[in-house]
C-alpha cells in the first residue's frame, strides 16, 4: 500500500474550477477497499469553492448552449477520445477507489462510459411543428436549463457518472458533478482530461462530504439536480428542490426479483443468474435481489447455482484471479454483516457462504441464503452486497404478489422458455424495467428508471434528454 500511498500522495491536490486550480485546506482520505486502509486524498470543498464553481458553470452556459450541436458533440467525442488514451490508468483508479476487479469488471466500465458518451454525443432532441396553418405556426423547441448539478454513488463511479454528464452536456447544459465521498479519483481524473477539450466552466467535478450534495441541493444558481443514490437521500434531495422549485430526477434503489419458471434453460440461465446477482458483489442498484423459484426445479436450481459460486474467486480486484471484489465501504460492509448477523440469529439454511468475513479488506462471502420467509430482512431489505435469498413459489398468482410485495419498483427479470408466459407476467410486475431471459442491460435509446420508491423521472432516451431541457412553444399568428 506505500507504493499506492507515495504514488497518489499528491496527485489530485487540487479542485480545477474554471481556469484555476485550487487547494483546499481541507483534504479527505480515499480508502482501498481490498485493504481497508487509505491510499489516496483528494480536496474537500467548502461552501466557497461551490460558489465557484456555480460562477464558472453559469458564465460558460451562454457560450456553450449556443454552440451548434455538432460542436457540442465533437467536444465531446474529443472527451471520449482523452478517456479512451487515459483507459488503463481509469481502470486502475476505478479498481483502487472501488473495488472490482481491475481486468475485467474495470475495464469494462471505462469502455462501456466511453461508448455511452460518444453514442449520447450523437442524439439530438428535435424541434417540432406541432401547427402550420395558414392562420397560425406552432414551434415545439427544447432550451437547456443552465447548469445542472449531478450527483452520483460508489457502487459505478465512471458508468453513472457518463449516464449523467452526456446528455446534459449534450443537450447544452453545464455541469459540476459530484462523486461519492467514497470514489472520488476517476471522476477528478475526468476533470483533468476534460479540461484539454472543453472549455472552462463546461464540466467542473467538486469532490466533498454528503454535505456538499446538500448545499448544491440548495443552490439557487444550479437549475437541475439529477441523483443517483438511496432512497432516503433521493428524499432529502427533493425535499431541498422545492424551495426552488428545482427540476430532479431521482434513481433510487431498488429490491429486485427474478422469478424463474418451471420449464427455464437451467443450464443457460444458472450463470447469467449468478451474475445478474452477484455481479459487482452485488453492488447493483438492479442486480437480482430476490431470486424466485419454481417448486419443480427448485433443486435442480440451488444446487446449480452453488456448485457455479463455488467456481468464482473473490479477491482483491488488482489481481488479475479476482472476479468479484469487496463491499466498497465500511458502511456498506457493516450494513451486509448486519444481514448475514440475522440471517443466523433466526436460524435460517445458509446454502452457501455466510460465516466470517474475509478481511483484512471488506470483503463478504458470496451467500445464498436457501427458502428465507418473505418478511427476514435478507428478503425485505436492499442488501447491496453479495447475499441472495433463493425463495420457493408455486402459483404464479402469488409469485407475483410477492414479487411485487416491496416499496421499490426498480427492476425485474423472468426466466424460462414459455415467452407468453414470461410476458404475461411480465405486465404485471410493478417496475420501470422488466428483463425476460437477460437481466441488466441498458442502452442509451431505452429509458430507464424506477416505480414506486425507486425514483423519478427517467435517464436515457429521448425521455432523458428531455429531462436536461426546459420545453418551449412558440405560436405565431398570420
Ligand atoms: P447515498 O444516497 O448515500 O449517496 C449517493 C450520493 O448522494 C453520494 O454522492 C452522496 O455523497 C450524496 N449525498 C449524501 N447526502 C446527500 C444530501 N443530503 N443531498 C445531496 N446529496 C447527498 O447512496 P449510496 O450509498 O452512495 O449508493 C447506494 C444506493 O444507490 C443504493 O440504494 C442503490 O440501489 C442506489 N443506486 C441506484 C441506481 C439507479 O440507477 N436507480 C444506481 C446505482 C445505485
Amino acid at each position: 500500500m506505500t507504493a499506492y500511498h507515495e504514488l497518489f500522495a499528491d496527485r489530485f491536490a487540487r479542485l480545477r474550477i474554471g481556469s484555476a486550480g485550487i487547494r483546499t485546506p481541507a483534504r479527505r482520505p480515499v480508502i482501498n477497499p481490498a485493504t481497508g486502509a487509505a491510499f489516496a486524498s483528494v480536496p474537500l470543498a467548502a461552501p466557497e469553492h461551490l460558489e465557484s464553481a456555480v460562477a464558472a458553470a453559469r458564465a460558460a452556459f451562454p457560450a456553450w448552449r449556443a454552440l451548434p450541436w455538432e460542436e457540442r458533440q465533437a467536444r465531446l467525442e474529443g472527451l471520449a477520445g482523452r478517456m479512451a488514451q487515459a483507459r488503463g490508468e481509469l481502470a486502475d483508479l476505478l479498481t483502487l477507489e472501488q473495488g472490482k476487479p481491475r481486468h475485467s469488471a474495470a475495464a469494462a466500465e471505462v469502455d462501456y462510459a466511453i461508448g455511452w458518451l460518444r453514442e449520447v454525443a450523437g442524439r439530438r432532441l428535435a424541434d417540432e411543428v406541432l401547427e402550420d396553418a395558414p392562420q397560425h405556426r406552432v414551434e415545439k423547441s427544447y432550451v437547456p436549463l443552465g447548469v445542472a448539478g449531478l450527483i452520483v454513488p460508489w457502487n459505478f463511479p465512471l458508468c453513472l457518472a457518463a449516464w449523467k454528464f452526456a446528455p446534459a452536456l449534450i443537450t447544452g447544459n453545464t455541469v459540476i458533478l459530484k462523486p461519492s465521498p467514497y470514489t472520488p479519483l476517476t471522476a477528478l481524473r475526468l476533470a483533468e482530461l476534460a479540461e484539454d477539450v472543453l472549455p472552462p466552466g463546461v464540466f467542473t467535478v467538486l469532490t466533498g462530504d454528503d454535505e456538499l450534495g446538500q448545499w448544491m441541493v440548495d443552490h439557487p444558481g444550479i437549475a437541475k439536480i439529477s441523483f443517483t443514490g438511496s432512497v432516503a437521500t433521493g428524499r432529502r434531495v427533493m425535499a431541498g428542490a422545492a424551495a426552488g422549485l428545482k427540476r430532479v430526477t431521482l434513481e433510487l434503489g431498488g429490491n429486485d426479483p427474478a422469478i424463474v419458471l418451471p420449464d427455464a434453460d437451467l443450464d443457460a440461465c444458472i450463470p447469467k443468474l449468478f451474475w445478474g446477482a452477484f455481479g459487482n458483489s452485488g453492488q447493483w442498484c438492479v442486480g437480482i435481489k430476490r431470486l424466485y423459484v419454481h417448486d419443480d426445479i427448485y433443486p435442480q436450481l440451488l444446487d446449480g447455482l452453488v456448485a457455479y459460486a463455488r467456481g468464482v474467486r473473490m479477491g482483491d480486484g488488482m489481481d488479475p484471479a479476482s472476479q468479484l471484489g469487496p463491499l466498497q465501504n465500511a458502511r456498506q460492509y457493516e450494513k451486509v454483516l448486519g444481514i448475514l448477523a440475522d440471517c443466523a440469529e433466526r436460524g435460517l439454511r445458509i446454502a452457501l457462504g455466510g460465516g466470517a468475513a474475509l478481511g483484512p479488506g471488506y470483503f463478504v462471502p458470496v451467500t445464498i441464503v436457501d427458502n428465507p420467509p418473505d418478511d427476514s430482512r435478507v428478503v425485505a431489505e436492499e442488501a447491496f452486497g453479495p447475499v441472495l435469498p433463493v425463495l420457493r413459489y408455486r402459483d404464479f398468482d402469488d409469485v407475483v404478489r410477492r414479487a411485487n410485495d416491496t416499496e421499490y419498483g426498480l427492476g425485474a427479470s423472468i426466466w424460462g422458455r414459455d415467452t407468453a408466459l414470461a410476458e404475461a407476467l411480465a405486465d404485471r410486475l410493478e417496475a420501470g424495467t422488466v428483463w425476460i431471459n437477460e437481466v441488466y442491460v441498458h442502452g442509451v435509446d431505452f429509458p430507464f428508471g424506477g416505480h414506486k420508491l425507486s425514483g423519478l423521472g427517467v435517464e436515457h432516451g429521448a425521455e432523458g434528454l428531455a429531462a436536461y431541457a426546459n420545453l418551449k412553444i412558440r405560436m405565431t399568428a398570420r
